[in-house]
């Protein structure tokens, strides 16, 4: 079984079998609160190299702050987080750094509205990255391609509908070649008959064995792409297992009642 923690590593850190399951997030003991409100409680939580972890829980139980510690977004109380093996960045050019590193996609929107697709796509290589422009277009294209918007290289993001946009939105974050996904209800403001299209997206993505976690309340798509559910409520961690397990057979009273609900 692969050594996780403690184990001998592998002689001068080649990459072997064992090591497909390098932690590259680690959160431990992490407590936030907002005022009076403890929202996430002594959250424990890795997340493999190649493995895609999709959080569940009600609407409120912190998973959008989980997601948001993650990144640097939100800063936490007590506990650590390190991901691929170093702390959290505390400056604002390590967060930088580190934003540059995790591909984060939101419910809501947020291409730039006064660039072209193609431009969106670019924009990180280019200017955070460095990159020659040609090499940036060149990989931007393929990154579309991958999202089927290629033939959209040149629209507004005010010309495509809310899936389109989903998509250029997967594509910009992948042109950064995240070292993790972060997904945070990407589905939830589309119109029905486009999630299927951003889901489907992401399935490939999960495929393609990129890091993924991803909040979600798509159950066929939790069900079919994750490798382990994470079932959270009140700021709590409930249940850690595998999708099989949580959607026939959960442990929590907490979790079946939300199943319930959800199915
Ligand atoms: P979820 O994403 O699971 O719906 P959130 O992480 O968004 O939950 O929120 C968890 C709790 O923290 C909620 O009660 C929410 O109202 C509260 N909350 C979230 N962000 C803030 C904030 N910036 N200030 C105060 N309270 C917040
Ligand atoms: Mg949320």
């Amino acid at each position: 079984s692969p050594q996780v923690g403690g184990g001998p590593r592998a002689s001068g850190g080649t990459l072997t079998a064992t090591s497909a399951a390098r932690p590259l997030v680690v959160l431990e003991h992490v407590d936030k609160h907002f005022g009076d409100l403890h929202v996430l409680k002594d959250v424990d939580l890795t997340i493999h190299a190649g493995e895609v972890v999709v959080l569940l829980g009600p609407s409120g139980a912190g998973k959008s702050t989980l997601c948001h510690t993650v990144n640097g977004l939100t800063p936490i109380d007590s506990g650590s987080i390190t991901i691929d093996g170093r702390p959290l960045p505390t400056t604002d050019r390590g967060l930088a750094d580190l934003r540059a590193d995790l591909g984060m996609v939101f419910q809501s929107f947020n291409l730039f509205a006064d660039m072209t697709v193609l431009e969106n796509v670019m924009y990180g290589p280019v200017k955070v990255r460095r990159r020659p422009r040609a090499e940036a277009e060149e990989q931007a294209r393929h990154r579309l391609a991958r999202v089927g918007m290629l033939d959209h290289a040149d629209a507004m993001p005010a010309q495509l509908s809310g899936g389109q946009q989903q998509r250029v939105a997967i594509a910009r974050a992948l042109a950064m070649d995240p070292k993790i996904m972060l997904f945070d209800e990407p589905t939830s403001a589309l119109d029905p008959e486009m999630i299927s299209e951003v889901l489907d997206a992401m399935t490939d993505l999960a495929e393609s064995g990129m890091t993924m976690l991803v909040v979600t309340h798509e159950m066929g798509f939790a069900r079919r792409a994750a490798d382990r559910i994470v079932f959270m409520v009140d700021g709590a961690i409930v249940e850690d297992t595998d999708p099989e397990t949580f959607f026939t057979n959960p442990r929590s009273e907490r979790a079946k009642e939300f199943l319930g609900k959800i199915l």
